[in-house]
């Protein structure tokens, strides 16, 4: 079964959805530490497939944030609305774009969560798919996760 999702900056991206997901962030230890692409988010633990790892959390956008979609923390959360994940609360805003990830967002009431999509071991950097939109103007060329920097 196919749901849609909100990526970032409206990208509307389909991900496998298995029917029963549990909408709460297990407590792993996850540390922020420096990555290849500037800071990322590491995991301590051995984070099980299918397991919820984390909510990405902001603030209501503005109208004017909406309206340009240009922020990087900018996140859909419905059709109509959007948050903004620039806070210091929201850890989750270290994941960094892979083209390969270990993780896939998935929206339930207008809330992001993460969910690993494999097994990650201990020292692993999470990731997750930021869509085409933010990847066309943000990273376009430029892309240093480990399936483009091969
Ligand atoms: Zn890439």
């Amino acid at each position: 079964m196919c749901s849609p999702h909100a990526g970032r900056m409206g990208r509307k991206i389909m991900v496998s959805f298995p029917m029963k997901r549990r909408f709460a962030p297990v407590p792993f230890r996850l540390t922020v530490l420096r990555s290849h692409s500037g800071r990322g988010l590491f995991t301590q633990e051995r984070i099980p497939k299918g397991s919820c790892v984390i909510e990405y959390i902001g603030r209501p956008a503005t109208a004017k944030q909406i309206k340009e979609n240009r922020g990087k923390y900018l996140f859909w959360t419905s059709d109509t609305s959007m948050i903004d994940g620039n806070i210091p609360a929201n850890t989750a805003r270290f994941i960094n774009h892979s083209c390969a990830p270990n993780c896939e967002i998935s929206i339930r009431k207008r809330r992001i969560y993460i969910f690993a999509l494999r097994t990650i071991q201990p020292g692993e950097e999470l990731s997750y798919d930021y869509g085409e939109e933010y990847f066309d103007i943000h990273l376009a060329g430029s892309c240093r996760c480990a399936k483009c920097s091969r």
